[in-house]
């Protein structure tokens, strides 16, 4: 149940309770029930014409409940014209006998001697204040509802005199001509229809001031009941003890006057002392507010500097545009502001399922990031960095999103370079390499046939041939088997590329077959071997293989003469890769030459004193590389070396 529903039950159940009420008193008149007319004690009783009365204003104020635009009921015009007349002709017979008695036309009046069945002056003049009110609340344009709720203030404080006379027991005599005879009831129906007006009508003037929600309005409403508790008390106590006769009228008066002073003093000095206590706050938070205000501008300075910023709405409607977003798109602010960004900046790059997402996930209030391709004016297009950011309401719902947008067209620029020049240097790798093993496949062919005719040569005619010449031969067959070396090695490095075949190898089963073909040269040097366990890897098999075997061997070769070999290999697992090594004892690299053994053709020796052809570690790069890891040696001088490699852990 709300409030509002049951202030409506409130309303209908108190006008019910005063009809019945109505209805009781006027039933009491006309069936001269004495314990309802002598109800109020020696107070005058509600006449009947003044019940009669308030029963048709009643009926009045509910018909004219309606709103202001609907037209006005004509019944509520007719009622409240015979509630004026009836008061009007009431004021007027106190003063002029009339012929026409309305006083007791439907019951006789036998309590009152002076004035029988006479509504009281105050009460008439009370009436015809609240038919001109019910009249007039309906013309807005004439600052009808204001008079109407000056005219209830009105009747609020001549009931409130009746009322307040009654309780202290002031004699009609004793009260101000047109108030002295006002019957308690009357008095009390009068307050109650002006205070439930007054809470109606509460948007304006003293009302709205009793009802607001600032602190003069709250301050106003807890200190009344005790201003007015204790102005009646202060009243009544002084009205004893005149009764009484323990008080002189006359000083009575002064000593009211001031403790009523004194009250209203206090009265404002309290009130204004909170009035101060929230002055002081307000100032403060206003200073902060300030402080903060200042702070925001400064930083919405700082992005105005570097991003385009714009606001929209649920619709995509832009309501705000800064000066960046204006020169970077060509747009004038006019032109972006009530526009959609779709209609401005689209560039049509994106597909509706990108917009969508971006809608979803804003609307369910998150922040969306992503790059956008927007157009300018001139149409031509920029990249941008886009953030949309969701501004909720109190309620947490997204009402308007704020958009910043950073330009990162000359990125995307470099970036889509980068990858046009990427394309095209692999298809000239591709090129190259296909060439490189073509070349040494067609070199094999020329070489095997020089080799087979020396070794004719040396056959056939060898008899025949000066020492001289057989030197040269001998010299001829070496340079063919090392130009055969060569191109093999280099067919072998050729072959190795990114399109090989993986899947899961045991590098134990892999270095076993390796020291298989290497154990001529394992047992001609006596070398030892150490080899730990090593991992499963996803790599391709004979691509592993020769990258242990260049590894092995190198090791093997490049022993000191003084030593035998000793070779150690070793693994390390490590959360992403494996981590190899494999270790030697042997004449050690100068750290000049760490790098540049891995080009390719580079060594550091002779190959009349170390054979070999500088492919071979190369090949180990590239073999590394393949498999997603590095290479690198840790050496010094005639120390050994120890060849470090990782292989990622990843089956991409
Ligand atoms: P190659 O073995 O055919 O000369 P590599 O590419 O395998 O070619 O090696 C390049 C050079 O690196 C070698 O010539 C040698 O000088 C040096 N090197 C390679 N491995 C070792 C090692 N274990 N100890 C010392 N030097 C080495």
């Amino acid at each position: 149940m709300t409030a509002a529903f049951l202030k409506e039950k409130a309303k209908i159940l108190g006008m019910g309770i005063a009809m019945l009420f109505l209805v009781f008193i006027l039933f009491g008149w006309i069936l001269q029930f004495d314990f309802i007319l002598r109800y109020a004690g020696d107070n005058y009783t509600m006449k009947f014409n003044t019940a009669l009365c308030f029963l048709c204003l009643l009926v009045a104020l509910i018909l004219s409940q309606e709103k202001a635009e609907s037209p006005f009921n004509p019944i509520v015009v007719v009622i409240c014209l015979f509630v004026f007349s009836v008061a009007f002709y009431t004021l007027i017979s106190y003063y002029f006998s009339f012929p026409l008695e309305i006083d007791n036309v439907f019951a006789k009046d036998y309590y009152n001697t002076v004035n029988p069945g006479k509504m009281s002056k105050g009460t008439a003049i009370c009436f015809q204040l609240s038919v001109i009110a019910i009249l007039l609340k309906r013309h807005t344009k004439n600052k009808g509802p204001k008079i109407a709720q000056l005219l209830f203030i009105s009747i609020f404080i001549i009931a409130s005199i009746s009322i307040i006379s009654i309780i202290l027991g002031i004699p009609g005599e004793n009260r101000t001509s047109f108030l002295e005879t006002m019957a308690f009831s009357t008095a009390f129906f009068f307050l109650a229809i002006a205070i439930s007006y007054l809470y109606q009508e509460r948007t304006w003037g003293p009302a709205a001031l009793f009802h607001g929600k600032n602190l003069g309005s709250k301050i106003l409403r807890r200190t009344t009941p005790y201003m007015i508790l204790f102005t009646l008390g202060v009243s009544f106590l002084h009205q004893l003890l005149i009764k009484n006769h323990l008080l002189d009228p006359q000083f009575a008066i002064i000593l009211l006057t001031v403790i009523l002073l004194t009250a209203a003093f206090a009265f404002l000095m309290i009130s204004n002392h909170f009035i101060n206590k929230t002055n002081k706050s307000r100032i403060k938070l206003q200073k902060s507010l300030e402080n903060s205000n200042s702070e925001l501008e400064q930083f919405r300075h700082a992005i105005d500097q570097v991003a385009m910023i714009s606001v929209m709405d649920n619709e995509g409607v832009i309501t705000y545009a800064n000066d960046m977003l204006c020169q970077v798109s060509g747009y004038s602010k006019e032109e972006l502001i009530g526009a959609t960004h779709s209609q401005r900046l689209d560039a049509h790059n994106h597909n509706h399922y990108f917009f969508e997402q971006l809608w979803a996930t804003v609307r369910s209030g998150h922040i969306w990031i992503n790059e956008i391709k927007n157009l300018r004016k001139d149409l031509t297009t920029f990249w941008t960095n886009a953030a949309v950011i969701p501004i909720k309401d109190i309620n947490g719902v997204p009402k308007r999103y704020l958009v910043i947008k950073i330009d990162i067209t000359r990125i995307k620029n470099a970036e889509e370079e980068i990858l046009k020049l990427n394309k095209s240097l692999k298809g000239k790798n591709q090129e190259l390499k296909n060439m490189v093993y073509i070349a040494s496949h067609d070199l094999q062919e020329p070489l095997r046939t020089i080799s087979s005719f020396v070794n004719i040569l040396e056959d056939d005619f060898s008899g025949q041939f000066p020492e001289e010449a057989k030197t040269y031969l001998d010299f001829i067959s070496a340079c063919t088997n090392r130009m055969r070396n060569l191109v093999g090695d280099l067919m072998e490095y050729a072959k190795f590329n990114k399109s090989l075949e993986k899947s899961y190898c045991d590098l134990n089963q892999i270095v076993d077959h390796v020291l298989v073909d290497l154990n001529v040269k394992i047992t001609q040097s006596s070398a030892f071997l150490e080899i730990a366990k090593l991992p499963k890897v996803y790599g391709n098999e004979n691509a592993l293989r020769q990258l242990f075997q260049n590894l092995i061997s190198n090791a093997l070769k490049f022993r000191r003469a003084d030593q035998a070999p000793k070779i150690t290999i070793e693994c390390v697992d490590r959360p992403q890769d494996y981590l190899f090594s494999v270790k030697d004892n042997g004449i050690g690299i100068e750290e000049k030459y760490k790098e540049k053994i891995f080009g390719i053709f580079q060594r550091l020796h002779s190959s009349e004193i170390y054979s070999g052809t500088g492919i071979g570690l190369a090949s180990c790069k590239k073999i590394v590389e393949i498999h997603g890891g590095k290479i690198w040696v840790s050496s010094a001088s005639k120390q050994g070396s120890t060849f470090f490699f990782t292989i990622l852990k990843t089956t991409t």
